[in-house]
């Protein structure tokens, strides 16, 4: 009797605790600054110099024999006739021919530069998806208030928005204490490696430490792209995954199919495939907390409960993500099989048999302690495991969240939009950026570009009839401009 009034008693006291979490999980109070003045701001100027920037076609292609050098030094010109001021005040140093690095130098040499960075090249147009383009997807149409075409929303935006935000700046003025780099990779669409890598390797030579870097990723999303969220979402990336493809391979005598072992080679590489994926990637709920700290008090009823209380209900939250593949993908190193090869022929055993694994990392984990948990897992000694060449990295650094560069990006987006309702929160980008390559470069990396999108719309970005509209890309514009002059306070 005496443990059961305990027990009861206990559970009381528990259930008393979560609904305190609950009640009290609510969000900070925004103060709101007045927006700055826009009257400097031609909106139609602006939209016109990103539509003349999406008319050059700095395509990087898969093969990157098919890309065109020509066009991307036809774009720095175009660069240098549309930002005057810009060109006189900052040095330019082309990094590897056709990457730009600008440096504007501020007053006060004991403040570490920022670095805002963005991407020259876009991803190619579909030839068989061209007829459904309702615009001409390299003409930069305008109309109807929306800028039209490839480019438009990654990132040709970022890389006019940031420069226009300087020019303005100077326009006015504005000399900074903060030194600034504007930083604009040529090949980020494959990889980066020949051109932000060649930047940040140059700034680390140079033992440059920043104090913080910008970069594309996360949004501002509504419409309920995120479950549970009616209201918009500012998603700041704080990191990364990496990336690995393992190559599986086994021997085996092969013959004829008539008289087949047990287990033919590709038998023993499909009982591998089973085991992995039977066996996912311990959960790593860092990043959720993080965000659903942030998103948790905006959900209604037992969400909110779950979310206020993770300290007690983290297998529940874990058993939920794990439940949806894009949730899953928040949590843990994925694991997918996505190619397999036997013999070539319906009646031959194969004498080699061999599967490729496909491995997005948690940071945390490296391609080296993926390697070892396969190897584990599978373990058998006849099967090989080696990382599919050309690609492969691990997880970025994690970039710190509660200091006063996270403030800044924050503060930044409040006084563009003015709303007091929306949330900003940190969280773990799935897709690569070229911020990757700045890893070590400063503590503060974040992956935010000012675009809002629904769920109708995020379609849009690498698809057909990319677009931004005016409206939204002088927002662009004035987001710079608030985080410039924000870290010159
Ligand atoms: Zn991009």
């Amino acid at each position: 009797m005496k443990f059961l009034k305990w027990g009861l008693a206990a559970l009381a006291l528990l259930v008393v605790v979560m609904v305190i979490n609950t009640v009290t999980f609510t969000k900070k109070d925004v103060v709101l600054n007045a927006p700055l003045d826009d009257s400097a701001l031609d909106k139609q100027a602006l939209a016109t110099r990103l539509s003349q920037a999406i008319q050059h076609k700095t395509i990087s292609h898969m093969d990157p024999q098919d890309n065109d050098p020509q066009v991307f030094r036809e774009f720095h010109g175009f660069l240098k006739n549309s930002f005057p001021k810009l060109h006189n005040t900052l040095s330019l140093e082309m990094v590897n021919d056709l990457s730009l690095l600008y440096f504007w130098q501020g007053s006060d040499a004991s403040l570490k530069p920022m670095l805002i960075m963005s991407h020259q090249d876009v991803v190619p147009v579909d030839s068989e998806t061209r007829d459904r383009w309702t615009h001409a997807p390299f003409a930069g149409e305008i109309s109807d208030g929306i800028i039209w075409g490839r480019g438009a929303i990654d990132i040709k935006s970022g890389v006019l928005g940031s420069m226009e935000a300087v020019e303005n700046l100077i326009g006015k003025g504005f000399q900074p204490k903060r030194s600034l780099y504007l930083a604009f990779g040529h090949d980020e669409e494959i990889g980066g490696k020949h051109g932000a890598k060649k930047i940040a390797d140059l700034l680390r030579k140079r033992k440059v430490e920043l104090e913080f870097v910008i970069d594309e990723g996360g949004s501002i999303v509504g419409g309920g792209i995120i479950p549970g969220i009616a209201g918009q979402v500012a998603m700041v990336g704080i990191a990364e995954k990496g990336y690995v493809s393992l190559k599986l391979t086994t021997k085996a005598v092969g013959g004829h199919s008539s008289m087949p072992p047990k287990h033919s080679a590709l038998g023993v590489i499909a009982q591998a495939l089973v085991d992995l994926e039977s066996k996912p990637f311990p959960a790593n709920l860092a990043y959720s907390k993080k965000m659903f700290n942030n998103i948790g008090p905006a959900m209604g009823g037992v969400n909110r409960a779950v979310f206020a209380n993770m300290w007690i209900t983290s297998p529940l939250v874990e058993s939920i993500l794990s439940g949806s593949k894009t949730t899953n993908a928040t949590i843990r190193t994925t694991t997918a099989v996505t190619m397999a090869k036997g013999s070539s022929k319906d009646n031959i055993l194969p004498s080699e048999a061999s599967a490729v694994v496909n491995f997005r990392i948690m940071p945390g984990e490296t391609v080296q302690s993926v390697t070892e948990y396969v190897k584990n897992v599978i373990n058998n000694e006849q099967i090989t495991i080696a990382s599919v060449e050309g690609f492969g990295n691990n997880p970025s650094s994690v970039s710190v969240s509660d200091n006063e560069n996270f403030e800044l990006i924050k503060n930044s987006i409040y006084q563009v939009t003015q709303d007091k309702e929306l949330i900003v929160t940190p969280y773990l980008v799935m897709g690569g950026t070229d911020a990757k390559h700045f890893s070590g470069l400063s503590d503060s990396i974040y992956r935010f570009a000012f675009n809002r999108f629904q769920p109708e719309t995020l379609e849009r970005m690498h698809g057909i009839n990319e677009q931004i509209k005016v409206d939204d890309y002088v927002d662009v514009v004035r987001f710079f401009r608030e985080l410039i002059l924000g870290a010159n306070q």
